[in-house]
């Protein structure tokens, strides 16, 4: 394990893979250039698990400016916002109505919003508050987790609804009682659900958030059989090549994080594989 002390002296060109920069305006710079590959963005401030309500505050007010600035750029760019960062830390009410002022800048703007998923603590909130805002605002969407043994009871509901639903295996560590655990029960969940939303999903479309060559086949073999709306997410910095060849035949975006607070997700891709282990070390060993 590599400690923290010494990615954090690593800073900022080995983080620059994965994250856009600290500042508004180089996320947009990336999404610009993402446009001449047919790249579409999914911008995302970075920040999460606030316990005050003055920075949920704070974050919701910048997601409502990048909205604002988002709009006549031709970029197509939607947002992306974590519960715990505009307010669920601090209660359900305090993170519905931030939500709520997002999404209305959002509808005079004319952006799409996507709502992150985060640990099996926020899932019942987060599925609540997109129901509830989906209704009136179908630019609207929120992430499902194939490993919560609750995804398939839950997507029964929400194929239902307008609005788009984000598939991704799950970045949280949950319990047996509640989550599949191995890889291969993930990926076997994963293929079920893609199943259950090309054939289900009556209004909206589906977004197919992972970078494994064999769940994105089976979700264009699903797109080919019942012809349901898709688009594919990956992660900036995550097999780009692979981004930019799917990108000339399917909707493809690209999540961009992007903010001060990025050592933690950096430290998450850093260390959820050893190739980005990897890379990061040559970065440094290169300066
Ligand atoms: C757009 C997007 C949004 C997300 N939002 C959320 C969210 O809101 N909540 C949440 O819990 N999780 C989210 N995730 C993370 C997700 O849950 C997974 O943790 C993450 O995507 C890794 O799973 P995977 O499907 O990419 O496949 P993995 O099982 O990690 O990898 C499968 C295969 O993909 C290929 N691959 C993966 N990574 C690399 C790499 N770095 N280089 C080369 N090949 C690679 C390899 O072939 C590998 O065998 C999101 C992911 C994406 C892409």
């Amino acid at each position: 394990m590599v400690h923290t002390a010494v990615l954090a002296a690593m800073i900022p060109p080995i983080a620059s893979r994965f994250v856009a920069g600290e500042t508004e305006a180089e996320a947009l710079e990336h999404a610009r250039a993402l446009r001449n590959d047919d790249i579409y963005t999914i911008l995302n401030l970075l920040g999460e698990h606030y316990h005050e309500p003055a920075p949920a505050a704070t974050d919701t007010q910048t997601y409502r400016q990048l909205c604002a600035d988002l709009d006549n750029t031709g970029l197509g760019a939607c947002v992306s916002v974590k519960p715990t960062q505009i307010g669920l830390g601090v209660g359900e009410e305090t993170f519905e109505e931030n939500l709520g002022t997002i999404v209305d800048r959002a509808e005079e703007t004319g952006q799409f919003v996507w709502i992150d998923m985060e640990d099996r603590t926020t899932t019942d909130a987060t599925l609540s508050a997109f129901e509830r805002f989906v209704q009136e605002y179908p630019r609207l969407g929120v992430c499902v987790q194939a490993n919560l043994k609750r995804t398939a009871a839950d997507l029964e509901r929400l194929v239902e609804l307008p609005g788009k639903i984000r598939l991704v295996k799950g970045a949280y560590d949950e319990p047996e009682q509640v989550a599949f655990t191995d890889r291969d029960s993930v990926n076997a969940r994963y293929r079920e659900l893609l199943e259950l939303l090309f054939t289900e999903k009556s209004a909206g479309s589906v977004a197919v958030g992972s970078h494994d060559p064999a769940m994105i086949d089976y979700a264009i073999d699903l797109h080919d059989a019942y012809g349901t709306s898709f688009e594919i997410q990956m992660l900036m910095g995550v097999r780009e090549d692979a981004q930019r060849e799917l990108a000339a035949e399917y909707d493809l975006y690209q999540y961009v994080p992007y903010g001060g607070r990025w050592f933690s997700y950096f430290y998450r891709r850093v260390m959820e594989r050893r190739e980005n282990l990897t890379f990061a070390l040559r970065a440094v060993l290169n300066r």
